[in-house]
């Protein structure tokens, strides 16, 4: 099956973005020839990823984990059929990780505090298929060093999801911000539609302090290659809430 989903090289034979009919995901090369997607979009994706490997002259059993930044389904759609490969580990933040497993009701997002705009958004938005659960997830916790690109620190911001998740690989200058941020036609911005958005303000304020971050990946909109911490202290500074 040919893929249909778009691949944007960020960073040459190293890290890739892939274009999902909603929202985005990341191949990461290590070393070693080994991948890890970050984030497999909404079900159904499955295949596309799977070709999207093979047109990076990589093979699906190349693939050793996934991380899911959060448990929505423009995220973790798809995780059931990546996990499905075989030989693939899913990690997520052990309180998404809960809700991806099926242990926990999936929490909808509280726009009472949202600008208009967002609900009216929201409101649109197109139906998308509930996220197949995945029963083998592995837990992460705030600060753990996971062996992806020289040392992946986990770092959680809680506020999009409860067990919303950065992946900060700080020898590469490379932070997957899944939807805590949005970069959408250039305006990097606050992400919309979380379950608790002044939490969700302040887990943004930590980001200026993470050292080395120079390319941003997000959940949605172009990653920013090069220059990034400035894009992401520039955001925190815009909160008015
Ligand atoms: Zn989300
Ligand atoms: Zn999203």
């Amino acid at each position: 099956m040919e893929t249909d989903i778009e691949i944007v090289e960020l960073l040459p034979g190293r890290l890739h973005q892939l274009n999902f009919w909603v929202g985005q995901g990341f191949v990461w090369r290590d070393d070693d020839g080994t991948l890890t997607l970050i984030d497999a979009g909404p079900a159904g994706s499955g295949p596309g990823i799977a070709a999207a490997v093979r047109e990076l002259g990589a093979d699906p059993g190349d693939v050793r984990r996934l991380l899911l930044t959060h448990f929505h389904r423009d995220h973790a759609g798809a995780a059931a059929e990546v996990a499905a490969w075989g030989g693939v580990e899913v990690l997520a933040h052990r309180l998404d990780a809960a809700v991806v497993r099926g242990e926990q009701p999936v929490i909808p997002p509280d726009l009472s505090d949202a600008p208009e705009w967002e609900r009216e958004f929201h409101a649109n938005l197109a139906p998308m298929p509930d996220v197949p659960p995945v029963k083998a997830i592995t837990d992460l916790d705030e600060g753990d060093t996971l062996h992806v690109g020289g040392g992946t620190r986990v770092v959680a911001l809680p506020g999009h999801t409860p067990g919303s998740a950065a992946y900060h690989l700080p020898p590469h200058g490379v932070l997957f911000l899944g939807d805590t941020v949005a970069n959408v036609e250039g305006h990097t911005m606050r992400g919309i539609f979380n379950v608790n958005r002044r939490q969700a303000g302040e887990s943004l304020k930590r980001l200026p302090q993470l050292d080395s971050v120079d390319v941003a990946c997000f959940g949605h909109g172009d990653a920013i290659v090069g220059g990034a911490d400035v894009a992401l202290r520039a955001v925190v500074e815009a909160l008015t809430d």
